[in-house]
């Protein structure tokens, strides 16, 4: 299933197959779009849905000891007083000074930087992508911000979480004490999470409006190298083995000291390789008792944990993991991307793995103007949906049209029932990664 020459996939070949095909929609559309909002349309969905259900299972349901949360998207502004984000969650922004269009300064440059000082050295005879004069970079805060109740001052501004974890640790100590949990042990949540980026792009890569799935879990101190290794293991495993990513499209990246997000002494990236070229997905990071300390200073709540074993008090350290769906989407349809040619016409397939494909079958009758072929094709529709729900009933135009709508779809098996299945009970079965047809009987199916 893999894709080997995944660097030829473009963007615009993605980008349309998504919107012809019903996975993805640029949001409010007919008003001309909003930069950074995309809508997911009904394949988009039971794909998306499919990818954060096979990470629950394997994160949550399969684990004894790794709790789930869904919690508010609003909070307390004092959480994120104390998680650093309203100080620190900050890019680095240059603007155009005759139109005032704004870049992140660090990417005109081209450095993983955030430091302001070597930006401006890198910009100084830098223009806009407009030919413009830049102004000197400077920090911008990418929460984005909204009032509570009917007053619109500064004692009711809240904001949209810029990531799930916030609320996780502000949840610890209920869940610890709920479910009796004892260190080490992990919290889960997958959510949305909203992040006023300068300059969102790359179709869903870079998006102000994402869903994160993430994951931290708590650990003794001395655990913190083993746990770290773990996750990073996890995350890589998960992508292939869950998820059918081909390890090629793959790498590693370690945050160096300027890139590392304000909370973390140590992260690794899997990068993947998007149209765009390799560029993060998943994040492991090693967040030490970082938030807890200061959730604990802020709220004025101990938050020590008491290890009865050992007789000992203290702050558990914490391990995360964290990855956004729509990066997850877009890498898992990337690597399924192929153009092949078959019999001198080329057809585009997405080689999706047959667990994460929106439909296990397409059910076709040959003519779909023989009642007798269409209602045996029904009842076959039938038994199949009863038995595995995601299927998908294709009757529109020749069978030749079908496939190719049912290869573009990732549908793995074209059913289609003719002639010999009403004195046979048996259908052609049409393999989308072969296009091998096999003529099986319906029992068998
Ligand atoms: P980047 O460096 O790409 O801005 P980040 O390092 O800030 O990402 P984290 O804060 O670690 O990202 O977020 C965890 C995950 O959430 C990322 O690995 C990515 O998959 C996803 N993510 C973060 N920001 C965005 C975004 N603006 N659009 C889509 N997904 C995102």
């Amino acid at each position: 299933m893999s894709n080997k020459k995944n660097s030829a996939v473009k963007m615009e070949s993605i980008v349309s197959l998504a919107k012809r095909r019903g996975f993805i929609f640029q949001a409010s559309e007919i008003y001309g779009g909003l930069a950074g909002f995309w809508d997911y349309g009904p394949l988009g969905v039971e794909v998306m849905n499919k990818l954060k259900a096979e990470w629950w299972n394997e994160v949550v349901t399969k684990s004894d000891n790794i709790y789930g949360v869904d919690s508010a998207i609003i909070q307390n502004p004092k959480l994120w007083e104390a998680s650093g984000h309203v100080s620190s969650f900050t890019d680095p922004m240059v603007e155009d000074v005759k139109n005032g269009k704004r870049y992140r300064a660090d990417q005109l440059a081209g450095v993983d930087s955030t430091d302001l000082n070597e930006l401006k050295e890198l910009l100084l005879d830098k223009k806009s992508p407009d030919g413009n004069q830049l102004s000197e970079p400077r920090f911008f805060n990418m929460m984005m911000q909204t009032w509570i109740g009917p007053v619109q001052d500064n004692s009711s501004v809240a904001y949209l979480r810029p990531e799930t974890a916030g609320s996780i640790f502000t949840n610890y100590e209920n869940v610890r004490e709920t479910m009796r949990a004892k260190i080490p042990f992990g919290i889960a949540q997958i959510g949305k999470a909203f992040r006023n980026e300068i300059s969102p792009r790359d179709f869903i890569f870079r998006v102000r409006e994402l869903e994160q799935m993430e994951m931290q879990f708590f650990i003794n101190p001395d655990e913190q190298e083993k746990t770290y290794e773990y996750w990073r293991n996890f995350a890589w495993k998960f992508l292939i083995e869950n998820l059918g990513i081909s390890e090629e499209n793959l790498q590693w990246h370690e945050h160096d000291e300027k890139e590392r997000a304000h909370y973390a002494v140590a992260a690794h990236d899997i990068y993947f390789n998007f149209p765009q070229g390799f560029k993060e997905l998943w994040g492991t990071h090693n967040r030490t008792d970082f938030d807890l300390s200061n959730h604990q200073r802020v709220s004025g709540k101990n938050l020590a944990y008491f290890d009865e074993t050992a007789h000992k008090r203290f702050l558990p350290y914490v391990v995360e993991s964290s990855v956004g769906l729509g990066r997850m989407l877009l890498a898992v349809l990337t690597d399924a991307y192929h153009e092949e040619e078959i019999n001198g016409e080329v057809r585009v397939v997405l080689k999706l793995k047959p667990e994460l494909a929106p439909y296990l079958y397409a059910v076709s009758p040959l003519l779909k103007n023989k009642p007798g072929l269409v209602s045996k094709a029904r009842e076959v529709y039938e038994i199949l949906k009863k038995k595995y729900g995601s299927v998908m009933w294709d009757d529109n135009g020749n069978i030749g049209k079908r496939y190719r709508r049912q290869d573009e779809i990732g549908t793995p098996n074209c059913v289609v029932i003719d002639f010999e299945t009403l004195e046979k009970n048996t259908v052609t079965v049409r393999n989308r990664d072969t296009t091998e047809q096999k003529r099986v009987s319906i029992d068998e199916l």
